[in-house]
């Protein structure tokens, strides 16, 4: 197992030097260890995720390819119980987007957060009433909620009260801190939304998210790796928070100086630029299998949760027993031929 995880880590004869997302977006199975996440949402990493199965009651996973279903437990729980709450605000099922990679860290394509399981996309369109194949699951296009050709305005042709009551469910659950959708739909929300307005102040509006929006939950308690966002301010952000958006100067290009050289492409995130956990989280032994590691499904959660637990607070620690951990934590390199 362990020539295994070091070939899938590994691959090149530069693996050292290979873009953290590389070496995270090439694990298949999460590290085997007692759920914790390290770092924060956009740079971090987990150990010990779970998957939510493909198919449950009230939901259906999508872009199965992806694999992108793992998360924190309490991240997998949370979404089983807004699909099963789902049915009670008018809105039949979800479909479920990305929420993390199985350990979690930058991904090869899209989002800059969900990178410790506490973050997971849901679509904006209802399940339907029978179950997709795996091409359609893949193939099914975004909808938008927007007016193809009106600025930042949602399109009441398809948006409904179901949509407004889904996202404001997320909201209510008391693990959920923020939930991020575009600003056209945080600015029909705050025209519209006519019940209990106290977690409209949680809705967030972002770039994007016109056709599926984002739940972020709270660091879980005891996770002492994990690093907690500033909370959202007071009040329920049908503010000049929101009206900002609605001016040019997020939309406006940045300003170039014409006699600038070009700039530098951004170095990508490295390993040693996430926390030191994460170097352990990446070479840790694999889950047994995929099934294994399914909420649900194989084995109870209450398996994953004994295993030994990746010292947390204690990482450094960790590290002094390491014969040599050098500040630029060393990937294993391939397997040598014929090995
Ligand atoms: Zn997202």
């Amino acid at each position: 197992m362990a020539a295994g995880l070091l070939s899938a880590v590994a691959g090149g004869a530069a693996a050292e030097n290979r873009p953290a997302k590389e070496l995270f977006g090439g694990m298949k199975l999460p590290a085997r260890a007692a759920p914790s996440p390290y770092g924060s949402y956009a740079k971090g990493c987990i150990a010990g995720a779970v998957a939510i199965p493909s198919d449950g009651p009230n939901w259906q996973a999508m872009r199965p390819s992806r694999n992108r279903r793992w998360g924190h437990p309490q991240m997998i729980s949370l979404i089983e119980r807004l699909s099963k709450d789902a049915p009670s605000v008018g809105w039949p099922g979800i479909l479920i987007g990305d929420i993390s990679q199985p350990r979690g860290g930058p991904m090869l394509n899209g989002h800059a957060s969900h990178q410790i399981g506490l973050d997971a996309d849901i679509w904006l369109t209802p399940m339907p009433d029978r179950r997709m194949s795996a091409k359609e699951r893949e193939d099914l296009p975004f909808t938008t909620m927007l007016k193809e050709n009106k600025f930042l305005t949602v399109n009441d042709k398809v948006w409904t009260l179901a949509h407004a009551r889904l996202i404001m469910l997320a909201a209510s659950y008391p693990q959920v801190e923020r939930v991020f959708v575009n600003p056209a739909i945080k600015k029909k929300l705050c025209d519209t939304w006519t019940g209990d307005r106290t977690a409209l102040g949680k809705v967030r509006p972002i770039y994007g998210h016109d056709a599926h929006f984002h739940i972020r939950i709270k660091c879980p308690q005891g996770a002492s790796g994990c690093k907690p966002q500033a909370a959202v301010p007071p009040g329920d952000g049908c503010d000049k928070s929101l009206a900002w958006w609605f001016t040019a100067e997020p939309w406006a290009k940045p300003k170039k100086d014409p006699n600038a050289p070009p700039p530098k492409p951004p170095r990508p995130t490295q390993l040693s630029d996430l926390p030191k956990a994460c170097a352990v989280v990446l070479q840790a032994p694999a889950a047994e299998s995929e099934m294994a590691a399914t909420y649900g499904g194989g084995a109870p959660i209450s398996a994953l949760t004994a295993a030994p637990a990746i010292p947390n607070g204690a990482v450094p620690a960790l590290a002094a027993q390491m014969p040599e951990l050098p500040d630029v934590v060393p990937i294993p390199l391939a397997r040598p031929a014929g090995y």
